[in-house]
């Protein structure tokens, strides 16, 4: 029989939301042990695992930015922040146009982009810095709810953990989540999304491009300037079939493919980087709770990447989650209950599976005279994200079924 480790929570799963999560609860109470479980080794030097080859532009919302700030984190990541000034979101073959620029009024931009590697590099110092624990190169392989607690087993079989709440977070292919049985629902989409970072030969001057095709979508963030150079971070999405032929063309071709479908309006592209491709699916879980146990994260919903919405909306979920836990943990209640869990699940509920719902597959875009699709449509589906009115008021029209 090995031996037994107890905190008050713990962490399944080191990737963006979990430690998110994990430093943002330890903020609202410092008194809580905290462990997170990652199956990776740590690729070290000292510390801190070594920056790694995400090149990505995450787009991160205002809220999202507040979340961050509230845990700490955004004076950091602010550094390398570019400011989103506008959206604009097109049509190829259609006339139409849509732009939403910050109002003059507005103290913040509409969002931040920031790149994946820095943002996963900040997050995890902040977590080597706090008195958080992590435990590399481990999983959970069975959890066994007792009374008032659950134990993990972990894959070092000396070691079981006793835990009050367990947060899954491990990622939209969940092991810990299908080893305990969770039922989530996962839809391949026959597409690819090819990844990249485009030099530009002028300013991008903070616009956020969004531009619908017949055979995908096309998505450019802007970069903060590397060593003189105009950088805006690519995600386009094609058939599958017709990704490969992409994925093996030279760089001047790609380039060339990529000015065609998308037009002049961020300049003339000059140079690309490495490419990344990768199947899209998206999934969304039927439970998100259990006794002692909550998904969060691509766990929970695993969004189209397109969206730019599948970390914001994590965020989201962590600062609630942290809240209920924070609150519970104040009035001397089980923060691992049933009960107390279902509330947050309430809470949190509808604004998933809208999202999801809008997000998960991009086609309806093109063809539907529904409403609300139209209205994705129109205005793109960074803004949903970003001008907070537009989403109070499509939470709004989900809940009541009316045009607002
Ligand atoms: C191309 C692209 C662009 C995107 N752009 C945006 C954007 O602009 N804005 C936005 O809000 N969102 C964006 N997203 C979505 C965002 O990246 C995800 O929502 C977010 O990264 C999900 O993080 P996660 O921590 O849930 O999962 P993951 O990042 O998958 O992390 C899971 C972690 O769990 C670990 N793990 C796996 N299995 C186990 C196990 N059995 N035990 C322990 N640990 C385990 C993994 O090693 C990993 O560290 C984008 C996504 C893509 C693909």
């Amino acid at each position: 029989m090995g031996r037994d480790f107890a905190f008050d929570v713990v962490i399944v799963g080191a990737g963006l939301v979990g430690v998110s999560f994990a430093l943002i609860l330890k903020k609202k109470e410092p008194d809580l042990s905290i462990l997170v479980v990652e199956s990776n080794k740590l690729i070290s030097s000292g510390k801190i695992a070594v920056p790694d080859s995400d090149i990505r532009g995450i787009a991160l919302s205002r809220d999202s930015k507040k979340i961050l700030q509230i845990a700490g984190l955004w004076t950091v990541l602010e550094k390398s922040a570019t400011p989103i000034e506008s959206i604009h979101v097109s049509d190829k073959g259609h006339p139409g146009i849509a732009r939403l620029n910050r109002s003059p009024d507005d103290i913040d931009p509409l969002g931040y982009v920031v790149e994946g590697r820095y943002l996963r590099s900040t997050l995890r110092k902040n977590l080597s810095q706090s008195d958080i624990q992590i435990w590399y190169s481990t999983e959970i392989i069975d959890a066994l709810i007792e009374k008032d607690r659950v134990r993990l087993v972990t894959s070092n079989t000396k070691t079981d953990i006793i835990a009050k709440l367990m947060v899954i977070s491990d990622g939209a292919y969940s092991k810990t989540a299908s080893k305990l049985g969770f039922c989530i629902k996962s839809k391949a989409l026959g597409q690819k999304a090819i990844i990249a970072n485009v030099t530009l030969d002028r300013k991008h001057r903070g616009i956020a491009y969004e531009r619908f095709t017949q055979s995908g979508v096309v998505a450019m963030l802007p970069l903060s300037t590397s060593m003189g150079q105009f950088k805006a971070s690519l995600v386009w999405t094609r058939p599958s079939e017709c990704a490969l032929r992409l994925e093996k063309a030279t760089d001047g071709l790609f380039l060339d493919e990529l000015q065609a479908q998308f037009g002049y309006r961020n300049g003339i592209f000059t140079d690309v980087s490495a490419r990344a491709s990768f199947v899209i699916t998206t999934s969304f879980s039927e439970e998100m709770i259990r006794a002692r146990s909550v998904l969060l994260g691509n766990v929970a919903h695993n969004l189209h990447p397109v969206a730019g919405q599948g970390l914001n909306l994590s965020l989201r979920d962590a600062a609630k989650l942290a809240e209920a836990v924070s609150l519970a943990s104040n009035a001397n209640r089980d923060f691992g209950s049933v009960s107390m869990l279902d509330q947050y699940r309430k809470d949190r509920l509808h604004e998933q599976q809208l999202i999801a719902a809008f997000t998960g597959n991009l086609q309806p875009l093109f063809s539907s005279k529904n409403f609300i699709l139209r209205l994705g449509r129109n205005l793109g589906l960074f803004s949903l994200d970003f001008v907070p009115v537009l989403r109070e008021k499509f939470l709004h029209f989900g809940i009541n079924g009316r045009a607002f």
